[in-house]
């Protein structure tokens, strides 16, 4: 407990006098250790994100994910989000599937649907379930009973401090139900990835931003029948911010892919992708400008 008091400490200090040392100090992802792992299997994405919810119990002004953007957000359905996983799982596998909003404990119902399909089917598809939440909500019964009877799953708490209410409450339940737990908990900073506006950087910068990009190395979208590259593309598209540009992302439905064949070669072409989105002209992640973690709008 004195340790990791010691640790936060010294991370303010760091943070506090240059974030470059900080950066340094704390392994920055600047390096693309997966790149050998994807390229060799490209029938596989190494870690996928799964949107259920546009939904989130916060509102995060510096939100990556542009959830504060979204004036009438919406909870996905359940059939929706498992055709999606159906047509995905048909062509692909996945190392890490990380389902996530918004909040995802806000979509109980589509939660437990996914949770009980993905018990019942393509088990050997997918390696890792992570339920990513900020620890506001406390699931229920029936939502506890889905993540235990998947052996694969677990969930990871994305600690924003005083604002995860019921993170302890929800880790004493995981203790006691036996469901397997991680905590995020080195982030009193983030990085701010700016508003949605096309910025006038150099195309030097915006290659280099994204060849560093950790979102596009580890946060592959699935979201309302799309691949993405990230999770900000995803929803700066649906949200109408950045030009919907079609040919940087995959439609799952989409009749070119009939063949799974195709569609496999279609989505390995996301997670491989070389040149930078359109999205990277609308993001500056790589300024690596320091925000305080969690501020509400
Ligand atoms: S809790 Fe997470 S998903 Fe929700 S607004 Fe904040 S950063 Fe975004
Ligand atoms: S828009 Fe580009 S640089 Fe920004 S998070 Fe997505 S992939 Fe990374």
């Amino acid at each position: 407990m004195l340790s990791m008091g010691i640790k936060k400490g010294v991370k303010r200090v760091l943070f506090s006098i240059d974030s470059s040392i900080a950066d340094v100090m704390y392994k920055r992802p600047y390096f693309d250790r997966e790149s050998k792992a994807r390229k060799q299997n490209p029938d596989k994405i190494l870690h996928l994100d799964l949107v259920i919810t546009e939904c989130c119990s916060l509102k995060c002004r510096d939100c990556s994910n542009l959830m504060q953007y979204y004036q009438h957000p919406e909870n996905l359905y359940s059939d929706d989000v498992i055709n999606d996983l159906r047509k995905l799982f048909e062509s692909v596998c996945v190392g890490e599937l990380k389902i996530l909003g918004g909040e995802p404990f806000v979509n109980q119902k589509v939660l437990c649907d996914v949770l009980d399909f993905l018990s019942k089917n393509y088990t050997e598809k997918y390696d890792l379930i992570s339920i990513i939440t900020n620890g506001t909500i406390i699931p229920n019964a029936e939502c506890l009973e889905s993540i235990k009877n998947n052996p694969k799953t677990h969930i990871v708490f994305s600690n924003y401090g005083d604002l995860s209410a019921h993170q302890d409450e929800l880790i004493r339940i995981c203790t006691d139900e036996n469901i397997r737990y991680s905590v995020i908990d080195d982030s009193f900073y983030w990085f701010d990835f700016g508003q949605p506006v096309e910025y006038d950087e150099p195309d030097i910068f915006v290659r280099k931003q994204y060849k560093q990009c950790y979102n596009r190395k580890y946060c592959n979208t699935l979201y309302r029948g799309g691949i993405y590259a990230c999770p900000r593309q995803a929803h700066a598209i649906h949200l109408g911010l950045i030009p919907d540009t079609k040919d940087e992302y995959v439609d799952l439905y989409d009749p070119r892919y009939e063949n799974k064949d195709d569609l496999k070669n279609a989505i390995s072409g996301i997670a491989n992708r070389k040149q930078p989105l359109t999205a990277c002209r609308y993001c500056i992640v790589s300024k690596y400008i320091h925000v305080k973690r969690g501020i509400q709008k």
